[in-house]
């Protein structure tokens, strides 16, 4: 099946009870037995429910994997994954992370003694000094959040397979429209699908995907054990969202492209950070994992003085101010001060991340609309 039908038809069958064409929302904790142990597969909604059984299906499919499970957030999901270490253990990551991915790993994990090192992974090699006999999981990035830096999947999974450590990719920006981890060699898929397969900035819901059968289990265990679920509710608007998954992925790529080169030619504009541009950092990597570049862009504004970030931010009228990405409407934000603000200042101008930069989620609106609305907030 290709890509464009498995988002419609993937991992799913047809309801047992009326044929219904979408699943139903199972919206219930519990399922009638028989006798004690005779049951139709389902006992406890926190275990399993029939409508989060679908997404997770979906969820492989899409993914080209075997096995995907389904979690109450983005975050949630990575806790699970972290989950699968101890004491001890030590995990590779990059410097530009997600925020929250960042406060999660610093804030709650190093607690647990699990040690984390932070590195530009663009440099292979300093990443692969970093590996000791501890070192149990990479975790990757790409292309990362705001800097749009891209990571080479394959490389990072040679040295993986090399020292018989985990790689778990974090592919909530490029979506498997895009960019398909696993057939890359990575070992976990994980997203935010609050973002790109949601698409509608209507549910927060995280997802694994992975074709190793113990990983899988140990996985499914700490899902029911730790209990960071999705409702059967959330599970379907997903559901719901991946199915114009490739349609919203093309448009979100054709509308990114024009307003990167609007945005490219601005005098006002100092530097467009968009993996398609051929002086894009690692734009060859992005070519060979990528089908296309994707919905997100990053800027910098030229002579920040007087705030004039701040005002572009408030009078842009289509784009809205707002955390998060990947849905339909157009997103602005201000990495520094929000998404970010969890982050060092020193951390964050290490990877680029000024003051001056704004950060797109570019959505499927008119292009003419949204680049008319740049013109006027930025001239
Ligand atoms: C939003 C996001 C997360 C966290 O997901 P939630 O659904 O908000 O918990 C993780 N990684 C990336 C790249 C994100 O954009």
């Amino acid at each position: 099946m290709k890509f464009n039908t498995k988002t419609i038809h993937g991992g799913q069958s047809l309801d047992t009870s009326y044929n219904a064409v979408m699943p139903p929302i199972y919206q219930t904790s519990t399922y009638a037995q028989s006798s004690p142990g005779n049951h139709k597969g389902y006992e406890y909604s926190r275990t399993h429910n029939p409508t989060r059984t679908a997404l997770e299906r979906s969820f492989a499919s899409i993914e080209n994997a075997n096995y995907g499970l389904a979690f109450a957030s983005g975050l949630a999901a990575i806790d699970a994954i972290i989950k699968l270490l101890k004491p001890g253990d030590e995990i590779i990551s990059t410097n530009d992370l997600y925020g929250g991915t960042y406060r999660l790993f610093t804030k709650i994990f190093s607690t647990y003694g699990i040690k984390f090192h932070f590195a530009g992974m663009h440099d292979i090699i300093s990443i692969e000094k970093l590996i000791n006999k501890n070192t149990r999981l990479i975790w990757a990035e790409t292309p990362t959040n705001p800097m749009l830096n891209i990571i080479d999947i394959v490389a990072l999974s040679t040295i993986a397979k090399k020292h018989n450590i985990l790689l778990a990719v974090d592919n909530t920006f490029a979506t498997p429209y895009l960019q398909r981890p696993i057939d890359l060699g990575a070992d976990i898929v994980m997203h935010s699908a609050t973002k790109y397969l949601g698409g509608h900035s209507d549910v927060v819901l995280g997802a694994i995907m992975l074709n190793d059968k113990e990983l899988a289990d140990k996985l499914y265990f700490i899902q029911n054990a730790s209990g960071a679920i999705c409702g059967p509710q959330d599970s379907f608007l997903v559901l719901r969202g991946i199915k114009t998954l490739h349609v919203r992925m093309q448009r979100h790529c054709e509308n990114t492209k024009k307003i990167a080169d609007f945005l490219n030619a601005n005098a006002r504009v100092d530097h467009v950070y968009w993996p398609g541009f051929d002086f894009h950092k690692n734009h060859d990597i992005a070519n060979k994992q990528m089908d296309d570049y994707g919905g997100m862009l990053s800027f910098k504004v030229k002579d920040n003085n007087n705030g004039d970030v701040f005002r572009i931010l408030e009078r842009l009228k289509i784009f809205t101010l707002a955390e998060s990405l990947g849905g339909v409407e157009s997103l602005c934000c201000h990495p520094a001060s929000m998404t970010h603000a969890s982050i060092p200042r020193e951390e964050r101008e290490k990877s680029g991340l000024s003051d001056s930069l704004i950060r797109l989620s570019v959505g499927i609106e008119d292009s003419d609309d949204l680049i008319q609305d740049l013109r006027q907030a930025i001239n």
